[in-house]
């Protein structure tokens, strides 16, 4: 019977969903190194700076990592008169690396965003090394982190599962590279919780942006360069109190994704926002000029906290059309009832 058979693959792509991703996960050992590696360079850029500390972000500390992903941390200046600014700071740091570690450092004091990059030699631990990028006073990037994870921590079988499997399908099919017009693996991110909280009905996660604090906060302790941060955060409390009467499988969910983005969302005139809810791209003054030498508004994700950023302006009207291609081809592969889900996926990730 067909309905039987349709079951039998929704539980066969949920469980294979689950053995696909964890053999992807990074080693203890992977994240031991990385770990040694953060204490090591805070360590040495104490010596400049004091009162400095070096966060790790993105995701080393999202629960959205995968082996051998690289490691984005922050240095963070706690005395207001340190009076360093980014670029000297970039350039100080980047010279102590080079005199006192076997890294191969490489400071960008004068880009737009001064960062330093390393890179950490391949050995046994981490057989392919890793690549590091070190940025200055990013704070904002260290709450999105918290918030992506406190997503993580409500549902995390069903969605960790999704995203860490999105991400990698999304390299896997080459629609993962923002220098080449497509997406960042944040603003893959924010599609699958934007799907879980605002289109699935009823909603698998809440949106954190929108319940109220349980004590009244002052809109000062709300605010970080300018930008409203606040969130609900207590992860306790949110596990006592959230259950989503959602109950579909990370299977049915998946197919639900790749086919609301194929055929429902509005690319040319919505923005998708994990704050809001649809918004429309006219409402946030995001149409494209025709003057605008560079087109960036053609897939419109709106960053939770720095909401007049538009986290996917790297995608052109070529990568658009192939990101959009691929939804397409998920959604067929998956709904063509393949015989066997593991196969179906192998095929997806092809
Ligand atoms: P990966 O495992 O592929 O490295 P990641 O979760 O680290 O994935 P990245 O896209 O590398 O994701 O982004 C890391 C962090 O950098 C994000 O958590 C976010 O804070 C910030 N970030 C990255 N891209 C953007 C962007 N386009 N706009 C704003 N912030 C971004
Ligand atoms: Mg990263």
């Amino acid at each position: 019977h067909p309905g039987v058979l349709h079951r039998r693959f929704l539980s066969d792509l949920s469980t294979s969903l689950f053995s696909f991703v964890l053999p992807l996960l990074p080693t203890s050992e992977e994240l031991t190194i990385k770990e040694e590696v953060r204490t090591l360079i805070e360590k040495l850029i104490k010596t400049i700076e004091p009162s400095s500390r070096l966060l790790s972000f993105g995701s080393s500390c999202n629960s959205f990592g995968l082996r051998n992903s690289d490691m984005d941390l922050v240095v963070l200046i706690d005395d207001p008169d340190a009076g360093l600014d980014a670029s000297t700071f970039v350039q100080m740091i980047g010279d102590l690396l080079e005199r006192e570690t076997n890294f191969d450092v490489k400071p960008l004091p004068k880009a737009r965003i001064p960062i330093i990059k390393l890179n950490l030699a391949a050995s046994p631990g981490l057989p392919y090394g890793i690549a590091c990028d070190i940025g200055i006073e990013n704070r904002l990037a260290i709450e999105n982190t918290r918030l992506l994870l406190t997503y993580a921590t409500i549902d995390p079988a069903r969605v960790r599962t999704l995203v860490l499997f999105l991400k990698v399908w999304a390299k896997r099919r080459r629609i993962n590279s923002p220098y080449r017009g497509t997406l960042s693996s944040y603003g893959i991110t924010l599609m699958v919780l934007y799907f879980l909280v605002h289109v699935k009905q009823p909603p698998v996660l809440p949106n954190l942006q929108r319940i109220a604090p349980v004590r009244p906060i002052t809109e000062e302790e709300m605010m970080l360069e300018g930008r409203n941060v606040y969130f609900f955060d207590d992860v306790e409390m949110l596990r006592q109190e959230w259950s989503s009467v959602n109950f579909e499988s990370v299977g049915e969910l998946l197919i639900d994704f790749f086919r609301y983005f194929s055929h429902d969302f509005q690319f040319n005139t919505m923005v998708l926002s994990l704050r809001a809810g649809p918004l429309t791209k006219e409402s946030k003054g995001w149409t494209n000029d025709i003057d605008m030498a560079r087109d960036r508004n053609r897939l419109c994700i709106e960053d939770p906290f720095e909401i007049t950023y538009n986290v996917a302006r790297t995608v052109t009207k070529d990568g658009l059309y192939t990101i959009r291609g691929e939804f397409m081809r998920a959604t067929r592969i998956l709904t063509q009832r393949p015989e066997r889900a593991v196969l179906a996926l192998a095929e997806l990730c092809r």
